[in-house]
């Protein structure tokens, strides 16, 4: 068992040290755990995000992560990532973090349009064009060949009923499949009844043949101990025809 999506307190949102994580996903038989913090931007303004750790945090994250996966290296595999969203203008800053730290991965979370400067929440009740927006996001992060899983892919909040909505979430699918990106059943979203998993769009891409894993989105070490919600998820999946993957590409 494989999770890959995994916070830390640096994102101002999440409780508990790295070890306990560690701890707790061993205790739950866990193979390998990726963490996965809100990445930092290279804001060209003086902003500064409440929900991500600020950009001289990165170092002491790999580092942390590093010793601890020295230390745990016989008792499971500990991957280092990020939750990076695609803003198009800061992306030369991203992949300059990538070649300077040792990063396995990022997965895709598209939360905001542009940049969390001035875009738009993603998940707040969407008009046609942001919902356009949004996928388009999605299509051009993939095609940069960085992102190895997207997660929350139905985070965009659209009525799901509306034709466009199939129409647009058939193109992020598409995409996906033609990359054979996998598409993140979101465990935290699950486990708290927000609008997202959400049946309609793995409808969606069930018919388009994606692959699907399980995202934990660990914001406390306590989510990785909840094998009841995982047991529960893994078999909606399996309701909604489908076998999940633990299979990423990494970066390195
Ligand atoms: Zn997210
Ligand atoms: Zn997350």
């Amino acid at each position: 068992m494989k999770n890959y999506h995994t916070h830390t307190k640096r994102c101002h949102h999440a409780i508990d040290n790295e070890e306990d994580y560690i701890q707790a996903a061993i205790a739950s038989g866990y193979t390998e755990l990726g963490f996965s913090d809100h990445s930092p931007w290279m804001y060209q303004s003086s902003f500064h995000p409440t929900m991500r750790m600020e950009a001289h945090e990165i170092s002491d994250y790999v580092s942390t992560l590093l010793k601890l996966k020295e230390k745990y290296k016989n008792q499971i595999s500990i991957k280092i990532g990020l939750e990076c969203e695609y803003f198009e203008k800061y992306m030369d800053g991203l992949k300059e973090m990538l070649k300077t730290y040792p990063i396995d991965y990022i997965i895709l979370g598209n939360h905001y349009d542009g940049s969390d400067e001035d875009g738009i929440y993603f998940g707040f009740p969407l008009k046609s064009w942001q919902l356009t927006q949004y996928v388009n996001s999605c299509i051009q992060a993939m095609e940069t060949g960085l992102y190895s899983y997207v997660a929350h892919p139905d985070l965009a909040n659209y009525p799901t009923d509306d034709p466009f909505y199939a129409e647009e979430m058939q193109r992020l699918c598409l995409k996906a499949k033609q990359y054979d990106i996998p598409l993140e059943f979101n465990l935290l979203g699950y486990r708290t009844h927000r609008h997202y998993p959400c049946d309609d769009f793995f409808k969606i891409a069930k018919d388009v043949g994606n692959r699907v894993i399980i995202g934990t989105d660990a914001h406390e070490a306590d989510a990785l101990l909840d094998m009841q919600t995982y047991q529960q998820a893994k078999n909606h999946l399996k309701d909604l025809g489908f076998d999940i993957t633990e299979d990423i590409r990494f970066l390195r």
